[in-house]
């Protein structure tokens, strides 16, 4: 299978990332979203990241500007149709992609590879409902995209090993290492990550340690570059909270219980960095902790 132009639905945080290394390694590729906004953004988001790595020597001006130039937008989901293969990374509601899928099917070419950036949701599930099922698989990228060095690459039940190699090949040129996973919840980054810091939120609820105590003792004890809190904060409270739910629901194992401390927080809307406050409140000049 040769792969040349990638299509990218959702132009967030995700999608932009996307776009951004696809472009770099080479790739013609169509981005697409419901909001003009969203693409404007995304287009300015990449362009400033680039940037970034031109300053720090790690690209040429020219190869930011080839990039740049390879990377189209639309508002019309079916222009996606032409691409070779095509990276959902829209909203994390099942319906939404759905709805994605069922669009874009009667546009595709019918060797056209479908993937999906899903954190948590069924990629069988997702699979079943197309009509190319051995031609679908997730493709599930890191935040933020252009600085991870993982994809994790799943398979659901029916995925044929042309279409696994042909999206391995694709991380290969991006320079990126594959990991291969089962479609199980979580697949093997959030199904170890999310538990770890959920034990932690834990270790706060029951007064084992305070957030500075906590943080400072994986830091230094365990060599992680950052604390469990900390790490949460970036991420987001809420989307740690949707993948222990969906790890609790998907597994049915109590050891996956959100800590009710998590889920306080995220009542609260304190989601974290990006709220502005978290287990840390950065409002001020230096993060100070809530608890
Ligand atoms: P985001 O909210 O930043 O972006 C989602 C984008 O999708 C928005 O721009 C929205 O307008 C667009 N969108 C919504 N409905 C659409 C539709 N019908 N057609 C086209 N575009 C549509 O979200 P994100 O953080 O970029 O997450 C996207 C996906 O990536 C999710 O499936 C998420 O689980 C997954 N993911 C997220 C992270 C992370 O750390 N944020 C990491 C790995 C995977």
């Amino acid at each position: 299978m040769n792969i040349e132009a990638i299509g990218v639905v959702g132009a967030g945080q995700m999608g932009n990332g996307i776009a951004h290394v696809m472009a770099l390694a080479g790739y013609e590729v169509l981005l697409t979203d419901v909001s003009q906004q969203a693409l404007d953004d995304a287009m300015e988001v990449m362009r400033r990241n680039m940037e970034r790595q031109v300053s720090r020597d790690k690209i040429a001006q020219a190869d930011m500007d080839d990039a740049l130039a390879r990377i189209g937008t639309t508002l019309t989901l079916t222009d996606l149709g032409r691409t070779d293969l095509i990276i959902e990374a829209a909203t994390e509601r099942e319906t939404v992609k759905q709805a994605i899928f069922e669009d874009l099917m009667p546009a595709l070419k019918p060797e056209t590879i479908l993937t999906s950036n899903t954190s948590s949701i069924s990629i069988t599930r997702l699979a079943s409902r197309t009509d190319r099922p051995e031609r679908f698989m997730g493709f599930h990228f890191m935040n933020p995209v252009p600085v991870m060095q993982l994809v994790e690459l799943i398979r659901g039940i029916a995925t044929d090993r042309a279409t696994y190699d042909a999206c391995l090949g694709v991380v290969e040129r991006l320079g990126k290492t594959a990991a291969s996973a089962e479609d199980f919840p979580g697949f093997i980054v959030n199904r170890i990550l999310m538990p770890m810091i959920n034990e932690a939120v834990y270790t706060l609820y029951e007064g084992v340690g305070n957030v500075k105590s906590i943080d400072q003792s994986m830091k230094l004890g365990a060599n992680h570059p950052m604390g469990p809190l900390e790490l949460a904060d970036f991420i987001g409270l809420d989307t740690c909270l949707a993948i222990m739910n969906v790890l609790h629901d998907g597994l049915a194992d109590t050891k996956y219980r959100p800590c009710p401390l998590l889920t306080k927080y995220v009542e609260a809307g304190w989601l974290g960095r990006k709220t502005g406050r978290g287990f840390y409140d950065y409002r001020g000049e230096t993060p100070t902790p809530t608890r």
